[in-house]
């Protein structure tokens, strides 16, 4: 069976007792075990964060370097990361490759260090709104895959969650329908079949982003290939995010 998995991403927001004290409820809390938990603080409240969950739950980071060590001022490297707590870096955020210019080819490379730390993964990938428009979704989220993902042998992928994200629904109170994160979380299991086999694909966990509110998760993870969520903005208010984790806990399709 399949992983399930809900992940906050805390984004830049929260100072640093805010942040300790929201970690440390979500820590305490009697969320059932069926779900993996796993939180993405801002990188300085890493460590602390970290120490306090030990194995309650899995703590991460947004993003690290894509050099391995050396003189890059201000990057935070994987193997950093690693050495303070994290055990998954997200990668390919539409934030990231919005504003900060990141690429397929940055992605890759930011993926390749984040493996050869010994980390796991958590790939976004997603379609903006013209892209939807013109259809041209499912050839764009291929693209991504192909270009960032999978180069990576077999052994490496195991280590890859999967968030699908819609541009068009990140932060802005738009959710994909069912029938939308359906489409696209079965089209990217057939990719991973094609390229790993189908052993691989059954097992590999493809979470949902994108406006996940305690009122739309219920029918989103009732879909057959959506293993999770990742969750932005409901992950900051500590109820909805419980809400968010009960709510796939009912549901064992995978
Ligand atoms: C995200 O940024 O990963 C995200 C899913 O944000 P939100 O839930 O706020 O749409």
């Amino acid at each position: 069976m399949r992983k399930k998995i809900v992940a906050a991403n805390w984004k830049s927001n929260l100072l640093a007792d805010e942040a300790v004290s929201l970690a440390r409820q979500i820590c305490t809390s009697d969320i059932p075990k069926s779900a993996e938990i796993i939180l993405l603080p801002p990188m300085p409240y890493l460590f602390q964060i970290a120490q306090m969950a030990g194995n309650t739950i899995q703590i991460g980071a947004q993003n690290c370097s894509m050099y391995p060590e050396g003189a890059y001022t201000g990057e935070v490297t994987a193997r950093q990361l690693k050495s303070a707590g994290a055990k998954i870096i997200l990668t390919g955020h539409s934030e990231r490759r919005q504003l900060f210019s990141e690429n397929n080819t940055v992605v890759k490379q930011k993926i390749n260090r984040i493996l050869d730390a010994g980390l796991s993964v958590m790939f976004c990938c997603g379609e903006p709104l013209e892209v939807r428009k013109e259809k041209k979704h499912i050839d764009l989220v291929h693209q991504q895959l192909e270009e960032s993902l999978f180069h990576l042998g077999p052994e490496q992928f195991s280590q890859v969650i999967i968030a699908y994200e819609p541009v068009w629904a990140i932060g802005t109170g738009v959710v994909a329908t069912p029938d939308e994160a359906q489409e696209m979380h079965a089209f990217i299991r057939s990719a991973i079949e094609s390229r790993y086999g189908g052993a691989v694909a059954k097992s590999t966990a493809i979470l949902y982003g994108g406006s996940v509110k305690p009122d739309n998760a219920p029918t989103l993870f009732a879909c057959e290939d959506v293993d999770g969520a990742l969750v932005g903005g409901a992950s900051l208010n500590y109820n909805d995010f419980i809400k968010i984790a009960q709510a796939i806990h009912y549901h064992t399709h995978a």
